[in-house]
């Protein structure tokens, strides 16, 4: 079954076409990041308006690199919630569109659920249940995957999510946009243990997160130095907030793998891209004989890849959407 993926939440206009959910035929992803950039972040407006002037071209290159015509497509599978509203709706629209004139069963796909689903795009022996870590942009939640359209959410951020307090601590050491990208690549000659940054926790939610003390910490440890007209090495600065950000990750996921008995655990959404954040979880589950699956590079950011995958799942289980389907800024991913 060949379905068509189609994904606009944030800044990436993105369509491909996934065969049974596991594999790419073709995944083609139109970047704003550049656009985005002279501002140090997502402008929505933009946003809205890229994705309008990209995604007829996007949709056609993907169909053309998978070798298919419309009318071998079997589904089209649209990102509906969450993400910014305006994003949301070039997509649900188009795919609307494209499955009414096409005649085509429309498939609406969480986005989380589509980060999680971008690991069955690399790994076939990955099959739920498993214990899931969605890092992004937006989100920050430990989720057991029970079924591929069934999850419960074990634990969640309380403030920032984990790309968001790397964004904000990137833009305080001058870094750019997106700042996780350039905080990991800075961090890579500094030392983690020169600052002492806060480890929070949750009192009473011992799988819940919190960044943003994290991020404030970073951002007065800045101020300070300034003020006594110092400037703090960025390496170190760097390394220590990414140390203190992947601790706080990973010992909860480990800790809730241990307490839920699972024996699989994968990553997903932007932060996956970490890499020290795939080295410790991936030393931590060998020292415990847990099996880590984690999405390749090219797969952790938005993509339409993952929608396909997910996509002919919620298919499987008999999610369709009407032409009434509308785009969600936020839905839990449990619902
Ligand atoms: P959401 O998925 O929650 O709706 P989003 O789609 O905007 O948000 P993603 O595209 O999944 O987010 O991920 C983008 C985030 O990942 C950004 O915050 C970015 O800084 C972060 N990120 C990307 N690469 C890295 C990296 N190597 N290290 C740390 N963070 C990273
Ligand atoms: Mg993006
Ligand atoms: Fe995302």
């Amino acid at each position: 079954m060949l379905v068509l993926g189609l994904e606009s939440s944030c800044d990436e206009t993105a369509a491909a076409v996934v065969e049974d959910g596991r594999k790419v035929l073709s995944n083609v992803v139109a970047s704003q990041v550049d656009e985005h950039r002279l501002y140090g972040g997502v402008v929505p407006e933009i946003a809205s308006r890229r994705h309008a002037e990209n995604v007829v071209g996007v949709v056609r290159e993907a169909l053309e690199q998978a070798g298919t015509a419309l009318s071998d497509i079997d589904a089209v599978a649209v990102t509906y919630a969450p993400g910014l509203i305006g994003a949301l709706l070039v997509g649900v629209n188009f795919a609307k569109g494209l499955a009414f004139s096409a005649d085509k069963p429309l498939v609406p796909v969480h986005h989380l659920r589509s980060h999680i689903a971008a690991n069955y795009l690399a790994h076939p022996e990955l099959k739920p249940p498993f214990l899931c870590l969605v890092a992004s942009g937006g989100h920050s939640h430990i989720v057991a995957v029970e079924d591929y359209t069934r999850f419960q959410v074990i634990g969640r951020t309380r403030d920032d999510a984990a790309g968001e307090a790397f964004d904000k601590a990137a833009r305080s050491m001058g870094l750019p946009y997106p700042g996780g990208v350039y905080l990991n690549k800075a961090a890579q000659g500094g030392d983690p243990h020169a600052f002492k940054l806060p480890n929070p926790k949750v009192e009473g939610a011992p799988y819940d997160f919190s960044f943003s003390g994290l991020k404030t910490a970073v951002i007065n440890l800045i101020h300070n130095a300034g003020q006594k007209g110092e400037t703090l090495p960025v390496p170190d600065l760097a390394a220590s907030f990414q140390a203190a950000v992947v601790r706080a990750l990973s010992d909860r996921v480990m800790m809730a793998a241990e307490a839920f008995g699972y024996k699989t655990v994968a990553l997903a959404g932007g932060v996956s891209a970490n890499s020290c954040l795939r080295e410790t979880l991936s030393q931590q589950c060998g020292e415990k004989g847990i099996r880590l699956f984690m999405p390749p590079l090219s797969l952790c950011g938005d993509n339409g890849a993952m929608v396909g995958a997910q996509g002919f799942y919620e298919f499987l289980a008999g999610n369709r959407a009407d032409f009434t389907l509308n785009a969600y800024a936020s839905r839990p991913i449990d619902q």
